[in-house]
């Protein structure tokens, strides 16, 4: 790494201790920008780099609630509003236990680059708790998501701050949510959060849009190749919103998808995984993976406690979490013959994992580039609430489809302009830096 790169990530790490996961997303982005700090010294004079990689606010909260046996609980509460030079900070909310300030500025700091490359105005920003959901009844959940907002809404608003979900968040959360900002505020402002039911503000193809825009990223990777989804053999990992959507997508342009996980365990389904029954099992029983193979019977097999990427396959797409793959794992995914990696989930490849593939001529593409599907058609339900419309499923997929055809060109041209023809992660780490560091310039030292 050049020398003035080198000593920001060292004040990363003395500024930032102990946030792993932040350490490594600041890393890989660093790392990509050596052949733009020599193009551009003005970034380093206004110290745009420096200024980029500490967060505009964070903000950490209390969420006392009371459980259904009427005991006091109290979890933390977290939005980091990383960078606004774009526009409103965005970016999801994430409930889960392992939830601290490390990921939830991980997660911030990869959404801004994300955000600058879907072409969109729209800042970077995340958000959660380290509450776990698994369990939980109906009416916690609710009474769990009004706590967690009667602090938030005072932070959030349409120009200002508008999350969305992520791992443990999905429609219920945010209608639970979005009822109590409506209740507090006295307003209906559809565009504070997205990812709404379709007949309370919300947009067509916003919960498909992870894991659509995930796969038509992937298949334009496998139209450099030559080739296409049509009969290729396909593992994803996970079973939540993004796994499901980028199974129906990957079914529907011919692939296969063999076997799919959740945190306990894979279920492989040799005829290819049954996506309508995994959408039952997952999101209207809301039952563990394992139940699919018990439905299906002698056709499909669990296997507990095991990663996914032992399961053979052409195309791999990680839907988890983060470090899901590790290098280990990278080389039995090289060994099975995997030609294309394209990350639904944020950073599931640890840098090892990424070296592996990449070393093998593994096509490897990043979260940042490859799952922005949805954080895109969430702009463009905040401008169809702008302008009180809502467009049909069709037109809304169309503009999803171009979104992610551009992003993966643009990933492409800037790799080969910077000289390194063919890297996704150069190609989108450059690409959507630029654009947001020519935006702090112009804005001037704030
Ligand atoms: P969901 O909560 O809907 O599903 C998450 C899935 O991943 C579940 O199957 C879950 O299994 C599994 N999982 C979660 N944590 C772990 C873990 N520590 N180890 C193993 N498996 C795990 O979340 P999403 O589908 O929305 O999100 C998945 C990924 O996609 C995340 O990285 C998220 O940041 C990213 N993403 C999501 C977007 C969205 O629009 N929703 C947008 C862009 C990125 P279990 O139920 O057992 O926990």
């Amino acid at each position: 790494m050049d020398e003035s790169l080198e000593s920001v990530y060292d004040e990363i790490l003395r500024r930032n201790p102990g946030e792993t996961e932040f350490h490594q997303a600041a890393y890989e982005l660093l790392d990509s920008l050596r052949p733009v700090v020599s193009r551009h010294p003005e970034y380093t004079e206004a110290a745009v780099i420096r200024r980029l990689c500490e967060p505009e606010r964070q903000i950490i909260f209390r969420v006392p609630w009371v459980d259904d046996s009427g005991a006091v609980q109290i979890n933390r509460g977290f939005r980091v509003e990383f960078n606004s030079a774009l526009g409103p900070y965005k970016g999801g909310l994430r409930f889960h236990p392992s939830v601290y300030l490390g990921i939830v500025k991980f997660l911030g700091f990869e959404q801004i680059f994300k955000n600058s490359l879907t072409g969109l105005p729209i800042g970077g920003g995340k958000g959660g708790s380290d509450f776990d959901p698994k369990g939980r009844s109906e009416g916690e959940i609710m009474r769990f998501c009004q706590a967690f907002m009667t602090e938030l809404y005072r932070h959030i608003g349409e120009y200002t701050d508008v999350p969305a979900g992520d791992i443990g968040v999905g429609r219920r959360e945010i209608g639970y949510l979005f009822g109590q900002y409506k209740r507090i505020t006295n307003r209906y402002e559809s565009g504070v959060l997205t990812g709404k039911g379709l007949t309370w503000g919300g947009a067509q193809v916003r919960t498909e849009a992870t894991g659509y825009g995930t796969v038509f990223f992937a298949n334009e990777v496998l139209k450099t190749r030559g080739t296409s989804f049509d009969g290729k053999t396909v593992v994803i990992s996970g079973s939540g919103n993004v796994a499901i959507y980028a199974a129906e997508k990957v079914a529907e342009l011919g692939g296969r998808v063999v076997a799919c996980s959740d945190s306990g365990g894979f279920v492989v389904d040799e005829d290819g995984i049954d996506v309508a029954l995994l959408k039952e099992v997952k999101e209207v029983r809301r039952e563990r993976i394992s139940a699919y193979a018990d439905e299906r019977g002698g056709r499909s097999r669990y296997v507990a406690g095991e990663s996914v990427w032992t399961v053979p396959c052409d195309i791999a797409l990680p839907c988890a979490t983060q470090n899901e793959v590790d290098g280990d794992l990278a080389a039995t995914l090289v060994r099975n013959g995997c030609v294309v990696v394209a990350e639904g989930a944020n950073m599931p490849c640890t840098p090892d994992a990424v070296r592996v593939l990449t070393e093998a001529g593994v096509s490897f593409a990043p979260g940042k580039a490859a799952n922005a599907g949805g954080v895109a058609t969430s702009a463009l339900e905040m401008q169809q609430n702008a302008s009180r419309d809502s467009w049909s499923f069709a037109h809304t997929e169309e503009r999803l489809a171009e979104i992610m055809v551009g992003i993966h060109d643009r990933c492409l041209e800037t790799a080969d302009s910077y000289g390194i023809p063919g890297s996704y992660v150069a190609g989108a780490n450059i690409a959507g830096f630029i654009q947001v560091a020519d935006a702090m310039l112009a804005l001037g030292v704030i």
